[in-house]
């Protein structure tokens, strides 16, 4: 699925020079390649604040907790996206309210949205799955509208941009009162190892997440809320500090993969390619196809056969998950999210792909059937 060991071997012995420097500096918590790395990843995204975490999952959980919410308010969250998303917010009791998703870009739905909105809603989390901003413009109207905080759920699109009707364009992450993001070393800017980072234009906001994630202290040993302990470690933000230099280059070698694909896969009555939404640039996290006629999981396994390794994000709705289920449950089943459980699949996509593969994966999905 992922060719990390290559990606690795060409920027070796930066790298490698990165992590000795960490090692011998002895400086393994909060060393000064964090904040470079924070600064940096700012100046990419341009945004105000970045703020360094131990993985995507604790920036969800930091977020949520620095908007202050309280027990039993309403998040609005996409059924169709890793369990993460809401996990966070069923652990501070609050309450994932999950709706259905678009069926061809796979992002939630603002018309569902809108929907599920009650007096209980404070927030709502897209998702920008598999690298696609969600529909921020709708999305950031309604917030707008009915009083509601917005996270952008970032772990899978750093570096995707969502372009509005003024023709301007924003990075995914800045454009939400606060963005989550994973460096997990299958996202688009991967460490080696877990790491994540919280991002916001609030500088308010940006100094209570700081805290939070520092066992809620901003003076050492004097704590004025309760916080946890969550930090990107410094060895993550070598790697990082020398990932970022390649980024650009990275998320071009997604887009060159996904445009083979597109090529290489168009026209196949039974495959349905992902849909790039008009208004965003898409960074390809993942490239997935959904496969209609029920035949999914056989192509699946004959792919597999065929020395093909292919994952399905995600078989289950969150709200059929066996932990999920008590905390929330539609009143019947959500169409779109169902029929892309069912369907979906996704291929290798990574920055090291070359044309030979990819034409040997399109040519063997073509032999079946
Ligand atoms: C990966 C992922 C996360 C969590 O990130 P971790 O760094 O693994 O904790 C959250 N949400 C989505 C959509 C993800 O894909």
């Amino acid at each position: 699925m992922v060719d990390l060991k290559g990606q690795y071997i060409k920027i070796k012995p930066e790298i490698d020079t990165a992590v000795i420097n960490c090692i011998e500096s002895a400086q393994f918590i909060k060393g000064d390649q964090v904040a470079i790395f924070e600064k940096e990843l700012a100046g990419f995204l341009e945004v105000k604040h970045v703020v360094g975490c131990g993985n995507g999952t604790d920036a969800l959980q930091i977020a949520l907790m620095a908007l202050g919410l309280q027990p039993g308010d309403e998040i609005i969250v996409p059924a169709f996206t890793y369990v993460a998303t809401a996990e966070a917010i069923a652990l501070l009791r609050l309450v994932p309210v999950m709706v259905d998703v678009e069926p061809g870009t796979f992002n939630i739905s603002p018309a569902e949205i809108e929907k599920a909105i009650t007096r209980k809603t404070k927030a709502i989390v897209p998702v920008h799955l598999y690298g696609q901003s969600a529909d921020m413009h709708a999305i950031m109207e309604i917030a707008k509208q009915h009083n509601l905080f917005v996270i952008e759920d970032n772990a899978q699109a750093l570096g995707a941009e969502c372009k509005f009707p003024d023709g301007k364009r924003q990075k995914t992450g800045t454009i939400g009162h606060i963005g989550c993001n994973s460096f997990f070393p299958t996202k688009n800017l991967g460490c080696f190892g877990d790491g994540g980072a919280i991002t916001t234009n609030n500088s308010e906001l940006a100094e209570k997440c700081r805290m939070i994630g520092a066992h809620g202290q901003k003076k050492k040993y004097h704590h004025s809320v309760i916080g946890c302990n969550s930090r990107l470690d410094t060895i993550q933000a070598a790697v990082l500090n020398v990932k970022l230099n390649y980024f650009n280059e990275h998320l071009k070698a997604r887009q060159k993969a996904a445009e083979i694909y597109y090529n290489l896969l168009s026209g196949i009555d039974w495959i349905e390619l992902p849909e790039k939404s008009g208004n965003a640039l898409h960074t390809f996290n993942q490239f997935t196809l959904k496969i209609k006629s029920g035949n999914r999981n056989k192509l699946q396994a004959f792919l597999k056969e065929n020395g093909i390794p292919t994952i399905i994000y995600y078989p289950l709705p969150l709200y059929k998950q066996e932990a999920f289920k008590k905390y929330w449950e539609p009143p019947k089943g959500l169409e779109n999210t169902e029929e892309l459980c069912g369907s979906v699949l996704s291929i290798p996509m990574h920055t090291e792909l070359t044309e030979n593969v990819q034409n040997y994966i399109a040519k063997t999905i073509l032999k079946f059937k």
